[in-house]
């Protein structure tokens, strides 16, 4: 077939994948972006079209929804939704995290689930992809009420997972506290200590050191791999974060380490900009422990900050951008400011953070632009490596695992930069990602056959 062909036959395979996905508009974006990118992986390698692998991979092997009934503090009946997409098990486990935010819905967690899949190939290191998560708004809550939904939610989640078949970790509003809730309750109901069921534990019962740093610091190590591909590196650069949660606090810890100086942080009320550099000690002492507002940092911090309610963290200047919030927070318009602020590199520790109309504008731009399939998978890397630990009883140091992290980020950064050249798209993390995600999961699906 000739590319033309190739484009035909992918850009008919999309509709049709739209048309029986209706309504799932981020899902629809997840595939489109890969399927855009694949055109000549599949003409080189006949045999994945005659084997239906697009057709297969951009269907979830099990989609699991349930009811999640809970009493809040005062006796009140709530009912959420919660779901489990099961995505891909060629290579692995199914392997991602769970979302607990308003926004959550089917096409959601199928466009978080169809990106694991892809993130967790690049890792190379035996997992699947899968995603889950509920309607729950946990902002508000006390500890109870987030501790019984919790323990609902896994009621039903609970004969779904094991160690050897889907392996859940956390997400947006989902962090040690709930993780602890959650595996409370899978051992309660299973009479069971399977420590390898659910990855992000504490310390103490199960946890790998460096978890929660790890798709932070990742990050920033995919960064600083794309600044040396440009003869540059972080040292004395300025650096805008978006979000405030787990994925920006860790990586504002490593541009700080590594010598770089982030200036802003956000969350759904606005953003801060601080002149002298977020002060990490005091986001952490209002995010992670008083579980406050970024505003509230502001309020604290003293002249060198401030704060914008309802602002857009991309129109302050600086060199490099890490969107660390959520889905589509950086679009055309905030792209075209920062390219003319002068940014050098984006790199996405959210999942799919820039629209497809902004990685266009900073790819025409040269922009270095890491996407977060390969950007951000330090998270999951991390915790397969904390799925090891526990099959073994043992427990690694942090340098042990930093050393794991650091040569893992670099092995997906030279995968990613060398599958782009070799497909004829040098530079584009975009393509190298997808095409070398897809290569490792389509060929074991070859070798398993139709199933
Ligand atoms: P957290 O819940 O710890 O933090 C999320 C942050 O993003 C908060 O500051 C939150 O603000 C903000 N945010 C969430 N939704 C919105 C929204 N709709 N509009 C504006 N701000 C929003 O989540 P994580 O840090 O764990 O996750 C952040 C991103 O990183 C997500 O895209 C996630 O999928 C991705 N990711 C996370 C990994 C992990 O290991 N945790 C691994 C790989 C990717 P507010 O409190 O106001 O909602």
């Amino acid at each position: 077939m000739t590319r033309l062909d190739t484009k035909d036959a992918l850009a008919s395979l999309y509709a049709e994948i739209e048309g029986r996905n209706p309504a799932q508009p981020e899902f629809h974006q997840a595939v489109h972006e890969v399927l855009e990118t694949l055109a000549p992986v599949l003409e080189a390698r006949p045999e994945y079209a005659e084997a239906g692998l697009i057709e297969r991979l951009c269907e979830p092997e099990r989609q699991i929804i349930f009811r999640v009934p809970w009493q809040d503090d005062r006796g009140r009946v709530h009912v959420n939704r919660g779901f489990r997409v099961e995505f891909n098990s060629a290579l692995g486990p199914y392997k991602g995290g769970l979302r607990f935010h308003p926004s959550v819905n089917l096409g959601i967690v199928k466009f978080l689930g169809f990106e694991q899949v892809f993130k967790n190939a690049l890792t190379g290191l035996g997992i699947g992809g899968g995603k889950g998560g509920s309607d729950f708004d946990p902002r508000g809550r006390s500890d109870a009420e987030i501790m019984r939904f919790c323990q609902s939610y896994m009621t039903e989640l609970y004969r779904h997972i094991g160690e050897h078949t889907d392996v859940p970790a956390g997400d947006i509003g989902v962090g040690t506290r709930e993780i602890g809730y959650l595996f409370g309750q899978y051992r309660r109901i299973t009479n069971r200590w399977e420590a390898g069921v659910l990855t992000g534990k504490g310390q103490g019962w199960g946890g790998s050191l460096i978890r929660p740093e790890a798709t932070g610091y990742g990050n920033v190590l995919f960064m600083a791999a794309m600044l040396r591909e440009r003869g540059e590196d972080l040292e004395g650069q300025t650096a805008v974060v978006s979000g405030s949660g787990n994925v920006a606090i860790y990586t504002m810890e490593k541009l700080i380490a590594l010598g770089a100086n982030p200036v802003t942080c956000s969350d759904s009320g606005g953003y801060v900009v601080d002149d002298k550099g977020i002060d990490l000690e005091l986001l952490k002492q209002i995010k992670e422990v008083e579980r406050g507002r970024v505003s509230e940092y502001a309020e604290r911090r003293g002249a060198s900050a401030r704060f914008v309610p309802n602002g857009r963290v991309w129109e302050v200047p600086a060199d490099i951008a890490l969107p660390s919030a959520t889905q589509n927070e950086l679009d055309g318009k905030d792209a075209e400011t920062l390219i003319r602020n002068g940014v050098k590199a984006v790199s996405e520790g959210a999942n799919m953070p820039t629209t497809p109309e902004a990685v266009q504008l900073f790819q025409s731009a040269g922009v270095a632009f890491g996407p977060g399939k390969a950007a951000n998978a330090g998270g999951v890397a991390v915790s397969a490596l904390e799925m090891t630990q526990n099959h073994s009883r043992t427990s690694w140091t942090a340098a042990r695992v930093e050393e794991e992290l650091d040569r893992i980020m670099r092995d997906i950064h030279t995968t990613c930069h060398e599958t782009a050249e070799r497909y004829g798209a040098p530079g584009d993390y975009v393509t190298g990602a997808n095409i070398a995600g897809f290569e490792r999961v389509a060929d074991a699906m070859l070798a398993q056959g139709v199933i």
